[in-house]
């Protein structure tokens, strides 16, 4: 029986991480932390809190005292840090919130588990670690900083093949990782960010993300901590918080209101459904070598005006298909079109282009991503329609107070 602390395990990956290992395995015990912020809603995972095997804390990663707490009191295998504050406009904000938690929490939590895992020294002076633990830094590509967009409307990615896959994948693997898709995917340009891309973050969120990362490392390098470290492209999925793109978007469609899209909406990112992202991370506690950095993604990039468009065809054509959600509208489905979107002053030191290779995960640990981009963008918009209680209930802030009442 292993046991898990999932930290931000109430936010959208940590949530979907929750719930997709309670299904995979029957013989773990989940400890969810998390400081229930603006972001994190205990809706989300209301049902698996039912579930024997999953404890729930609120708290900050940053708290020393609690995080010893935790240790003292359960036999915690595998720490999974998905906590942070993720948002980037925020962080243009307020930077320093974005280093208390995602520098200082990490390094909280990795100090803790550190001196409840070494079991004594090696005749060097290293500590030496206990059996069958391992702590897991969920990263981000944004700390490799930005990449050039080469061919501004994109290419057919097995065309280019040859000039752009650093670690080299062969065909036969490629068309692995684009397993089913109907579509083969464009690239935006012509390198890809590996694990050996230096570190380049260029926001205080992307910055917060990169220190963080360092400080894992630096205690593999100096304590021969067991870690990994994992650095995803941009996820999309059901319970994302509506202030990022995909999900603003479809509400605001659905509410009518426009569509803000910073400059010319040509900003390239690399998509991924939280599924597979929590199928990577598992792989990677479980497969992962120690002390390694693993890529997460699959050659799925798009521009964001793109992506926006393709919701509104979307939501149209769903509505066509079922009538129902006609009830769901603050909008006549008629001016529900291209006109709703707005070009909005561009983010500052927005970032151009992010595109993940994930050749190293795929080579030595079988990761694929599952989900082609028009299945998954489809499940998703349906999700929320579907769900718009949960969206009422996240923007309104009424599961903090279902929280006070609850614990
Ligand atoms: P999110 O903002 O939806 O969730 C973060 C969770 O952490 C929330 O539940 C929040 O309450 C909690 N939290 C924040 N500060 C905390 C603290 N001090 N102590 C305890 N809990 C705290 O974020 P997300 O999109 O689910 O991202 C999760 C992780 O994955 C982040 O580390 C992020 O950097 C990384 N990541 C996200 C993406 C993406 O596309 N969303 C891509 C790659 C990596």
């Amino acid at each position: 029986m292993k046991t898990y602390l999932i930290t931000g395990g109430a936010g959208f990956i940590g949530a979907n991480f929750v719930k997709y290992m309670l299904k995979k395995y029957n013989d773990i015990n989940i400890i969810v932390l998390d400081k229930l912020t603006y972001a994190g809603n205990l809706g989300t995972i209301k049902k698996e809190l039912n579930d024997n095997r999953v404890k729930f804390v609120k708290g900050d990663i940053a708290n020393r005292e609690l995080i010893e707490y935790i240790f003292a009191n359960n036999n915690i295998n595998y720490v999974v840090n998905f906590a942070a504050e993720s948002h980037v406009d925020r962080s243009i904000e307020n930077p320093k919130l974005f280093l208390e938690t995602n520098i200082i929490g990490t390094q909280n939590l990795l100090d803790v588990a550190k001196a409840h895992w070494v079991i004594g020294k090696n005749e060097k002076g290293y500590p030496i670690f206990r059996d069958n633990v391992k702590f897991l830094q969920v990263s981000t590509d944004e700390v490799y900083g930005a990449l050039d967009r080469d061919f501004p409307d994109g290419k057919l990615l097995i065309e280019e093949k040859k000039l752009t896959i650093d670690n080299g994948l062969s065909l036969e693997e490629l068309n692995k990782v684009l397993k089913d898709r109907e579509v083969i995917p464009k690239i935006f340009g012509k390198k890809f960010f590996t694990e050996n891309t230096p570190l380049d973050p260029r926001s205080p969120y992307s910055s917060s993300k990169a220190g963080a990362d360092m400080i894992v490392r630096a205690y593999n390098e100096t304590y021969h901590m067991p870690i990994n470290i994992t650095r995803c492209s941009n996820n999309y999925g059901p319970y994302h918080f509506p202030e990022k793109l995909i999900p603003l978007m479809i509400k605001n469609v659905l509410e009518g209101k426009k569509l803000p899209v910073y400059g010319d909406g040509k900003q390239v990112r690399d998509w991924l459904y939280v599924e597979d992202h929590c199928k990577g991370i598992d792989m990677v506690i479980n497969g992962g070598k120690i002390g390694e950095i693993y890529n997460i993604g699959g050659f799925n990039e798009e521009q964001n005006i793109n992506i926006v468009k393709l919701i509104i065809k979307i939501i149209r054509e769903l509505i066509e298909e079922n009538t129902e959600y006609e009830k769901i509208l603050k909008i006549e489905k008629e001016n529900i079109n291209e006109e709703l979107i707005t070009y909005v002053q561009d983010r500052l030191g927005h970032d151009a282009r992010y595109a993940i290779d994930p050749s190293k995960t795929v080579k030595e640990l079988g990761f694929y991503p599952e989900t082609p981009f028009t299945v998954g963008i489809r499940k998703t918009i349906k999700w929320y329609l579907d769900n718009q209680e949960w969206v009422k209930e996240v923007v309104s802030g009424d599961y903090q107070k279902y929280y006070e009442k609850m614990y």
